[in-house]
């Protein structure tokens, strides 16, 4: 599927990409390269809104498990998604690309509150908005929260770059013959709970009619790849092709 008709899309990196291949945490090197792939998307002209995860530093649901309240964890969890984005803004910025973060929870001091039509102008202004905090509320996930922002950002499609290269019919890494979808249905993805994004986020991009477009961004220079039309991916869209 070319997507060179894509004026705005959203790019959603799950936090454990920010890790490189350490076990924990931020790699700076690693977030560098990530930067340098969005520079090369943003050069082609689009419009790029980023929304990182926060996995790689705290989950709320793993917290809950070990005796936290579920709601702390995922506070918690929320502000891990600012470090983050912190940490690819300055990436961004160091590879000369102006970024603003703004964040579903305010923190003056730290980057600026979530105002829609503030993201817009600075998107005309050619400047890359991280979305931090996901949707700001516990029990969501910064995918439900990339989804939201796709739709109010009105981007054309959300792509996720993750640690596998699209959605299959079972885990590839417990099934060596597991099979990818080139397409897939948002209802067949819900109906066969296939895990490609909670299904609140595959709901809210079915309502909006915002293709999910799932590759691996740990492969160099595969964004580019995959906005051309060109690599490994699955798309989640309305009919499969
Ligand atoms: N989180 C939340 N509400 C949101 C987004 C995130 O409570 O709208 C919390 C939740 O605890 C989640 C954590 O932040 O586990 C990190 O986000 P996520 O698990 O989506 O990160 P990823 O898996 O993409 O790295």
């Amino acid at each position: 599927m070319p997507h060179s008709r894509f004026k705005r899309v959203l790019l959603k990196l799950s936090g454990e990409v920010l890790m490189g291949e350490q076990q924990f945490g931020i790699d700076p090197s690693y977030v560098a390269r990530l930067a340098e792939e969005v520079k090369a998307a943003k050069d082609t002209g689009l419009e790029v809104c980023l929304v990182i995860g926060g996995g790689n530093i705290f989950r709320g649901i793993s917290g809950a498990a070990k005796g936290l309240d579920r709601t702390t964890g995922d506070y918690m969890g929320m502000l891990a998604t600012v470090m983050n984005a912190l940490a690819m803004q300055n990436a961004l910025e160091k590879a000369g690309v102006q970024t603003r973060v703004q964040s579903a929870i305010p923190m003056a001091s730290v980057c600026e509150p979530y105002i829609r039509r503030r993201a817009e102008r600075h998107l005309e202004k050619g400047r890359v908005v991280i979305f931090a905090a996901g949707t700001g509320n516990p029990f969501f996930t910064t995918d439900t929260g990339a989804a939201l922002r796709a739709a109010e950002m009105g981007c054309d499609a959300l792509f996720k770059g993750t640690s596998v290269d699209g959605v299959y019919d079972c885990d590839p890494k417990k099934f060596p013959d597991a099979t990818r979808f080139e397409t897939i249905t948002y209802s067949k993805v819900l109906s066969d709970n296939l895990k490609v994004m909670d299904a609140a986020a595959v709901a809210l991009c079915r309502e909006n009619n915002i293709p999910i477009v799932v590759f691996s961004i740990r492969e160099k220079g595969n964004l580019a790849h995959v906005l051309a039309g060109n690599g490994i991916q699955t798309t989640v869209q309305e009919e499969a092709e």
